[in-house]
């Protein structure tokens, strides 16, 4: 059985959240002389002098509308690493609580247990990078509050299956974190909408990607009210600025120019894959549900820096487990994507 309250820290139970000089006020005022701000303004042609609001109401409604929830079911944190870091001080004891992830995968689970001095269980993804429900469940123990799903995953850039992700739902008593930083160039659809079926899934989401707005650091957690008010307590008062709650405001109602981006970007996924393979220094490109690709290439130590005396960035991936010569590549623009595929066709090949 599920139980918020038993998952919690003894300490976060207790926890007399701050209250900011602006929750202890309700009504009408002209005059703020209670924050210590700066009652001039700003020395910028926009003022930014007073607190923004802790709560983020406004990004919160526009984002209930396009997400299809409740604003009160939604949490923002200052990328979905805040809320990674919230979520394991919220819910687990340094040095006796665990929580299990699936290599490879994204390296901000594990860092961020590891600043919180929370055990890290790794159950390694299969080999066509699923995961291993039979040993999942040697690793789940009475320690063990919360497991990591990323879907689409990163970086193999899979979806991982559905109906795995729903037998862990149903049968762990702890949380579920199903990481959907990718979910919007995926086939698959957003586990948003099994959140009234499951009160411990928490689904992540990020305007950093497909959004376009990595810069302004703002991730989503969407989940029960209980668990979003857990880590409204939790968390820095203030931690989305004025600036990006506005920007994020106006970057809002432009879905249809992102919508667009989602679809182009889809179309040169499939292009690139398909040029990849086609070169000889490039032996498997996996199927991908995100905007990049994984490769596994003949010598991807020799390809990246190649690719790096061009100027061209991607990510060695080839010491990851089960990961073996291959880099991460996201999808660029047509033109950045046809230089690339050019530039990776003038490494020599050595059998
Ligand atoms: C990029 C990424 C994020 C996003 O992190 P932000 O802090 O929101 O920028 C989250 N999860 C995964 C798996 C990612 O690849």
């Amino acid at each position: 059985m599920f139980d918020l309250n038993s998952l919690l820290r003894d300490n976060i139970k207790r926890l007399v959240p701050y209250s900011t000089a602006r929750d202890e006020f309700k009504g009408e005022a002209s005059i703020f002389l209670d924050a210590n701000e700066n009652s001039f303004g700003s020395p910028l042609p926009v003022n930014y002098n007073r607190y923004p609001d802790p709560m983020q109401w406004k990004v919160k409604y526009k984002l209930a509308d396009i997400k299809g929830v409740p604003p009160q079911n939604i949490f923002l944190g200052n990328g979905s690493d805040e809320v990674i870091d919230v979520l394991y001080r919220s819910f687990c004891r340094p040095g006796v609580d665990n929580v299990v992830i699936f290599p490879p995968t994204y390296g901000m689970y594990e860092v961020s247990a590891n600043i919180n001095d929370v055990i890290v269980r790794k159950v390694s993804l299969t080999p066509d990078y699923q995961i291993d429900m039979a040993a999942l469940q040697e690793a789940v123990d009475e320690h063990t509050k919360m497991i990591f799903i990323c879907s689409p995953n990163n970086p193999t850039g899979n979806s991982i299956n559905r109906d795995d992700i729903e037998m862990i739902l149903n049968n762990f008593d702890g949380l579920v974190v199903v990481d959907e930083a990718y979910i919007n160039f995926a086939r698959q659809k957003t586990f948003i909408s099994e959140l009234t079926e499951y009160p411990n899934l928490v689904v992540m989401q990020t305007l950093s990607k497909a959004w376009g707005l990595a810069a302004l650091r703002v991730g989503m957690a969407f989940a029960g009210e209980d668990i979003i008010n857990v880590l409204n307590k939790v968390k820095p008062p203030y931690n989305i600025n004025q600036a990006a709650q506005d920007l994020v405001l106006v970057a809002l109602d432009n879905i249809v120019q992102v919508n667009e981006w989602i679809r182009e970007t889809v179309v040169e996924r499939d292009k690139l894959a398909a040029g990849l393979i086609s070169l000889k220094q490039v032996l498997e490109v996996y199927p991908s549900d995100a905007n990049f690709l994984l490769a596994k290439t003949t010598d991807a130590k020799g390809i990246y820096n190649h690719l790096v005396a061009k100027g061209i960035i991607v990510r060695d991936r080839s010491k990851v487990e089960l990961c073996n010569g291959c880099l991460r590549i996201t999808v660029g623009t047509p033109e950045e994507n046809t230089v690339l595929l050019e530039t990776i066709a003038q490494v020599p090949v050595t059998a």
